[in-house]
């Protein structure tokens, strides 16, 4: 029997890792909420509508313009892995870059957006047999999932693993831009008020400082056959 896997937590804590390995293991299908997210930022900074290094968003022609943003993922044979996608050009290098990083939160917090995505997102797991990571899937897109996983990891890790990811990508960012942005996200966050970044009161936790890829995957398996 199918179930639905809720995967949340901060910025960087290796959520998405997690969630790929754990669909992969089961066969079942992964979706990264946090790319849709960043697909409607890039959306908005490709038409100048973030304003004030990322803080700010001219919100109404962006709400006015939801329904001209379609979202879809594609599987990429070269990678294994899945593309995200906005109106049919791959976006999925230019998602994953700082201009996005720091203007996603500010994007996140307009309600008609989290609508628009939230709806996407529930239909997507129409057929269960999914793993969805992002900050609000088990409080709010599936309150009712059967398995909910809260991940952590201490503030040295994350920025180390996500510092290696983006030079790995060709980024040129220091250190201290990317603790910045992991902080910044943090906050804005657990701070707003349309659906803010909350444990489930039924989640599990797995705290993964000091636990590789396989053994939080393990851990995870093990959750799941429980
Ligand atoms: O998971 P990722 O870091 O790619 O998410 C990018 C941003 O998208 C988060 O910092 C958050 O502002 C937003 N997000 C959200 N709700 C989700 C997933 C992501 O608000 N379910």
């Amino acid at each position: 029997q199918k179930i639905i896997i809720a995967i949340d937590g901060h910025s960087a804590c290796g959520k998405s890792t997690l969630a790929k390995a754990l669909a992969k293991e089961l066969k079942y299908v992964y979706i990264d909420s946090g790319a849709m997210y960043r697909a409607v930022t890039l959306y908005a900074i490709e038409n100048d509508w973030i304003l004030d290094e990322g803080k700010e968003v001219d919100r109404e022609p962006l709400i006015e313009n939801l329904d001209n943003i379609n979202i879809s993922f594609n599987y990429n044979s070269t990678s294994g892995k899945s593309d995200t996608y906005l109106n049919g050009i791959n976006i999925e290098t230019e998602i994953r870059e700082m201009p996005v990083a720091r203007a996603v939160s500010a994007v996140s917090k307009i309600k008609e957006v989290r609508e628009k995505l939230v709806e996407f997102q529930q239909k997507l797991g129409k057929n269960k047999g999914i793993v969805m990571d992002g900050r609000d899937i088990g409080t709010v897109v599936f309150p009712d999932a059967e398995l909910k996983l809260w991940i952590t990891a201490n503030m040295e890790v994350r920025t180390a693993r996500r510092y290696k990811e983006l030079i790995e990508m060709g980024s040129h960012i220091s250190v201290d831009e990317v603790k910045q942005n992991i902080e910044a996200r943090d906050y804005e966050d657990s701070h707003r008020a349309e659906s803010p970044l909350k444990r489930a009161d039924d989640a599990i936790d797995i705290d993964n400082s000091y636990l590789s890829k396989e053994e939080t995957l393990h851990e995870a398996v093990r959750l799941v056959n429980e």
